[in-house]
């Protein structure tokens, strides 16, 4: 386990003869603690800390949050949410303050729930991780009330204009919180080590619809003098950046007995069509992986803007409209989504470092998900396309030795963000399906079943995880850990050589018809006929590097491409227009990226734009007017790209 030590502005924030009186007190308290440092204590509450955060102020060890209680009113005309938060707090013995996670927020006061005004202090600002809200506890205080208003140009919220939705009558609003950005809109300890239950109250103008992932106590709302107020309440412990809201001209249709989609009323139709296997998707789940804890589970087909595929928020994943292709093809995203109900959501990553626990055995499961619904060649395709992202994703990193490829990330000092790249998610996913072929589906899954009810609601390390690989499932061989090269594989840059090697039938038969025509064959002779999604991708991702102008051209009146609506395939095939530089393509790559926002798809289009000199001037005139529609976890990424700096 990597050693720990407080970082600086831990250390700014705690005069040192405060800490050490809280510590004495902690030890007094837990006599197990003595004789450790204040890192090794017991921490308060029921849920063990088991790594410092490095992206939070939280003091979790001397008082933390247990429960949030929302009231808020939220002005689209300001672009503001105001209110008060107010936090259930517990805390070691002798400990005089708490200490939140602020960022870009106002806040106006800090008071107990009887009014009494408690003193606080805004730490200084760090760029990343905000600013810390030290407040003072009197003895018996177990709750304060901080009233505060969030800034117009909060990272976690986007304000949409009417223009900016599919209806274009009603604004809209929604939230992004992972991973560090709920203290932009909530100031609470937002490390994902510190559950937190959570009630909200909002009030949102009266014709709109408000959203949480959380139960809805009020579905239709409750008129007043303010607007229309609605109600929620989690009882489950989530880590605060799955707190989450959405508000807008908001329809609801049912899929199941516990499942429904939620959407604007444009796209209703198409949203429930497009998953309407939604209900068995969840009896799956619960087959492989065990009960299901969250009570329902619906969809939230946002507006374009969406900045990721989906957002795992408990009881309502949030997704984006470029997975309704018609045809179901693109649902392999929901599957995802439902799995982090267990891995990602009940059991959390305790810090970003670890965030590969979270992404790479849900991508393990969503894989094992798609093989349960829709057959193992859906899932071989699924794997090898990884695969190749995976490989891709390595040089793109800078190689096989590069750090950032290293599963237990090294992020210090780093906006977390920059961990989020392919390797947590594909190394990871590669990872546990060493493990199932290793050790068989029967003992793996017995094993994964046991992972989550072990860490049901808790934070997990990488290094916990090794420890509990080896005892539940190794048993203790250590020769089998060695050859496994378990170390490597959690700690090591690159692909370990017994990375599994997947394969697909069907991708076989599409590079035959890829050499072929790399050869000179025109593109009617191939044979695609009955092609999926994936056969497509494969497909695209597999031509030359170079082709001629009269092949580019040849595909395109061939097989349409670039009329294409899937989203995914239109990917691809714009990559292969913009590396040509293929004219005809030109209209609809400005229009791919001014009408969505899904980073994945944008990052490496305005990164192959700004290869060229003319690419430059066309990334640069369409950023500039598209860039207001991008939510702030978008641009944060591709501002560097194109406006260099
Ligand atoms: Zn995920």
């Amino acid at each position: 386990m990597p050693s720990f030590a407080w970082p600086g502005y831990h250390r700014r924030m705690l005069k040192k003869p405060v800490l050490t009186a809280v510590v004495a007190l902690l030890c007094l308290a837990a006599a197990a603690a003595c004789g450790r440092t204040a890192d090794e204590a017991a921490a308060p509450a029921a849920a063990p800390i088991q790594e410092r955060d490095i992206h939070s102020f939280a003091q979790p060890e001397i008082a933390r949050v247990t429960h949030v209680a929302l009231d808020l009113q939220a002005d689209f005309t300001a672009k503001v949410l105001s209110g008060r938060a107010t936090l259930s707090v517990e805390r070691a013995p002798g400990a005089t303050e708490i200490v939140l996670d602020t960022r870009d927020l106002t806040i106006e006061g800090v008071t107990a729930p009887d009014g009494a005004a408690l003193p606080f202090m805004l730490g200084d600002a760090d760029p990343v991780l905000g600013r810390p809200l030290t407040v003072q506890l009197p003895s018996g205080v177990d709750r304060i009330v901080v009233a505060y208003r969030t800034s117009p140009s909060a990272a976690a919220l986007q304000w949409l204009g009417p223009s900016q939705t599919a209806g274009g009558a009603l604004p809209y609003l929604y939230s992004q919180g992972q991973a560090i950005l709920t203290r932009t809109w909530i100031p609470t300890q937002d490390s994902p080590g510190i559950r937190q239950t959570y009630e909200a109250r909002v009030t949102v103008p009266r014709e709109l619809r408000a959203v949480m992932s959380a139960e809805q106590l009020t579905p239709d709302g409750v008129e007043g003098p303010g607007g229309r107020t609605f109600e929620f309440r989690l009882t489950q412990p989530v880590p605060p950046y799955l707190i989450a809201i959405a508000v807008g001209d908001i329809a609801f249709r049912s899929l199941g007995p516990r499942t429904g989609v939620y959407t604007e009323p444009s796209m209703l139709d198409a949203a429930a069509h497009e998953f309407a296997d939604l209900e068995k998707m969840v009896t799956v789940a619960e087959d492989l992986l065990g009960p299901y804890r969250w009570g329902r589970y619906d969809l939230l087909v946002l507006p374009p803007s969406f900045p990721f595929g989906g957002m795992e928020n408990p009881r309502l994943t949030f997704a984006t409209p470029t997975i309704l292709a018609g045809d179901r093809s693109l649902v392999s995203l929901v599957a995802h989504e439902l799995a982090h109900s267990w891995s990602g959501n009940l059991v959390t990553n305790a810090t970003w470092r670890d965030f590969w626990l979270n992404e790479g055995m849900t991508s393990y499961v969503e894989l094992r998900l798609m093989e349960a619904l829709y057959g193992p060649e859906r899932a071989a395709m699924l794997k090898v396309l990884a695969r190749r992202g995976l490989e891709e994703e390595i040089v793109r990193l800078g190689g096989p030795t590069a750090k950032d490829t290293v599963l237990h990330v090294d992020l210090a000092g780093r906006d977390p963000d920059e961990g989020m790249t392919g390797i947590p998610y594909d190394k990871g996913a590669a990872f546990l399906e060493l493990l199932e072929q290793t050790f068989g589906r029967e003992r793996f899954d017995a094993y994964l079943r046991s992972y989550f009810d072990r860490y049901a609601f808790m934070p997990i390390t990488t290094p916990r995880f090794h420890d509990d690989l080896r005892t539940h499932l190794l048993a203790g061989d250590e020769a089998l850990d060695e050859k496994l090269k378990l170390e490597e594989w959690l700690y090591a840059p690159g692909l370990p050589d017994n990375a599994p090697m997947p394969q697909s039938d069907a991708f076989e038969r599409v590079e035959q018809h890829v050499r072929a025509f790399a050869d000179g064959a025109p593109a009617s002779s191939i044979d695609a006929g009955d092609w999926t999604t994936q056969e497509w991708q494969h497909f695209l991702g597999s031509l030359p590097e170079q082709m001629t102008a009269a092949q580019v051209a040849d595909l395109d009146r061939t097989f349409g491409l670039t009329k294409r609506g899937n989203s995914e395939v239109l990917f691809a095939w714009l990559r292969i227009a913009v590396r040509h530089r293929y004219q005809p393509a030109m209209a609809t790559l400005e229009r791919f990226l001014t009408s969505q926002g899904r980073r994945k798809f944008l990052r490496p289009l305005y990164e192959d734009l700004m290869k060229t000199e003319w690419g430059q001037a066309e990334a640069k005139r369409i950023y500039e007017t598209a860039r207001p529609m991008y939510h702030s976890v978008a641009t944060t990424t591709l501002d560097p790209i194109v406006r260099g700096g």
